[in-house]
């Protein structure tokens, strides 16, 4: 169970936060927990979260490990400040900052490289849905950004499914649409990985996740977890899809 804050919260924020979720999610065994808050709470979430089950993770990458890129922040850096996740290609990022397919290959390779886990984002617009093409566009997605992994690197990652027109929408993906959509993800697995990669391969859903409608998507058998956005700012909110 994962949690995007987007460009929501300051370090004082973010403390405060973990102050009202751990207690809240102290007996959750069932899943892994993690937190990407914008890179400079990282600090402040790796503070709070030490000593327990709950990982840190950041929202983005570059691949070059140091340089002068302006503005970026690497893998070695968010492994040294702490964080163990990094999601990668969410659709804000391929819609508003230029994110193809052949760079989330490889900013996965390089957070791989720098002992991170990625947690990559894949999804179709809206148009594309009503269009009927969103096994095409998963598939090129998948080709494109995560295919030219080795199997090696690629049974370390986690992929979302989150299409664009459920994110910070309101409108969520049927548990049944939503799993319709990952069988396509885990066939594409299948045929490049082997069937034992696509069956272990963990596929987040993730767009207007909340804690009323948790549930009827996790008892999908196709979906292993949620990618939150919204729903993951306020501590209860996302304690209860946790604990669903
Ligand atoms: C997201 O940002 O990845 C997301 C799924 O957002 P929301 O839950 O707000 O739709």
């Amino acid at each position: 169970m994962a949690g995007n804050w987007k460009m929501f919260k300051n370090p004082a924020e973010t403390s405060a936060f973990f102050e009202k979720f751990l207690p809240q999610v102290a007996s959750a065994t069932h899943c892994e927990i993690v937190l990407c808050p914008p890179a400079i709470n990282i600090p402040a979430a790796v503070a709070a979260t030490a000593g327990s089950r709950v990982g840190v993770g950041a929202q983005n990458l570059y691949w070059k490990n140091e340089g002068a890129f302006t503005g970026e922040i690497s893998g070695p850096m968010i492994k040294a400040a702490g964080a163990e996740w990094v999601i990668i290609g969410h659709s804000e990022r391929r819609q508003f900052f230029g994110e193809t397919d052949a760079t989330v290959l490889e900013r996965t390779k390089a957070a791989l490289a720098a002992g991170l886990k990625p947690i990559v984002c894949v999804g179709e617009m809206l148009a594309e849905r009503e269009a009927g093409e969103t096994e095409a566009v998963l598939t090129q997605q998948f080709d494109g950004g995560l295919a030219g992994l080795t199997p090696e690197q690629f049974a370390q990652i986690v992929i979302a499914y989150e299409p664009v027109w459920a994110i910070g929408t309101g409108k969520t993906a049927t548990p049944e649409m939503a799993a319709d959509a990952h069988r396509i993800i885990r066939a594409r697995v299948e045929a490049k990985f082997g069937g034992n990669t696509a069956a272990s391969v963990r596929i987040l859903y993730g767009g207007s996740v909340k804690p009323d409608n948790v549930k009827g998507l996790m008892a999908q058998p196709e979906i292993d977890g949620a990618l939150v956005g919204g729903a993951s700012l306020e501590p209860s909110s996302f304690a209860s899809i946790v604990n669903f």
